[in-house]
């Protein structure tokens, strides 16, 4: 058994019994991983003060072989999440982006720039930043970092030029990008998007990742940026995710 050191942010946390959790955390180093907190729930437990909802904690786990859970066996709070505390909406923020992080990675897949990404937007809710921008903020991030950003500039169906000129460009949720005049008819999952959110998708993939944090969107292109990315991330992770109808 390999024993391991990495920073991580607490995803969920789940009594296994009297004394212990299962926790599900997502690691800077080693993606998102399943572990066994034994004793963690008994009052003076070195775990207990730690494992707090979307905390950034520093660890030291036992990494197990095959199916079995891993055995945490350190963990020390850098950073509790305390959004709770202020505001729901900020709260709701929070578990969604735990959602994400959880929904689109695998568990032991690393993706140490995905988590720089959940950390500075945990730290921005927390912060007091415009939640609906640090929200899509973050999601964009995620999309481009996990390889699903959406095609923008070739029709996914036949790969020829799509301007955005047109007052709506029609963008498949299935196949993950723009689609032309010709390719459009007959196909499912398809959303018509104005050119202004085109445009700012656009931009948002030419820039450097994370996404400067003046980044802002006019109310309108929000509000519609934010009903796409709720049915695009739908199709992409194969069902309804849980926190979208809770977001601002
Ligand atoms: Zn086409």
């Amino acid at each position: 058994m390999a024993s391991e050191k990495t920073r991580a942010i607490v995803l969920r946390l789940v009594e296994f019994s009297e004394t212990s959790l299962v926790v599900t955390l997502f690691t800077e180093d080693f993606g998102k991983v399943g572990a066994l907190a034994k004793g963690a729930r008994r009052p003076k437990s070195p775990l207990e003060g730690a494992l707090d909802l979307l905390a950034l904690i520093r660890i030291v786990f036992l990494r197990k072989s095959s199916e079995s859970l891993d055995l945490l066996t350190e963990a020390r709070l850098e950073r509790r999440f305390r959004s709770a505390e202020r505001e729901l909406a900020r709260l709701y923020a929070g578990y969604y982006v735990g959602e994400l992080l959880s929904e689109l990675t695998d568990t032991g897949d690393p993706h140490p720039a995905l988590f720089a990404a959940g950390d500075q937007t945990l730290a921005a809710i927390d912060r007091g930043e415009p939640l609906a921008e640090t929200v899509l903020r973050f999601e964009l991030a995620a999309l481009k970092l996990v390889g699903h950003w959406p095609s923008l500039a070739a029709c996914v169906g036949c790969g020829r030029p799509v301007d955005g000129g047109e007052e709506r460009v029609p963008l498949s949720m299935i196949s993950g990008g723009v689609l032309c005049g010709d390719c459009r008819p007959g196909r499912r999952g398809v959303v018509g998007v104005s050119s202004a959110v085109l445009a700012a998708l656009r931009t948002t993939g030419e820039e450097q990742q994370p996404l400067p944090e003046s980044w802002s969107l006019a109310p309108d292109v929000r509000g519609e940026l934010r009903a796409v990315m709720n049915n695009y991330l739908t199709h992409l992770v194969g069902h309804r995710l849980r926190m979208p109808p809770y977001l601002q």
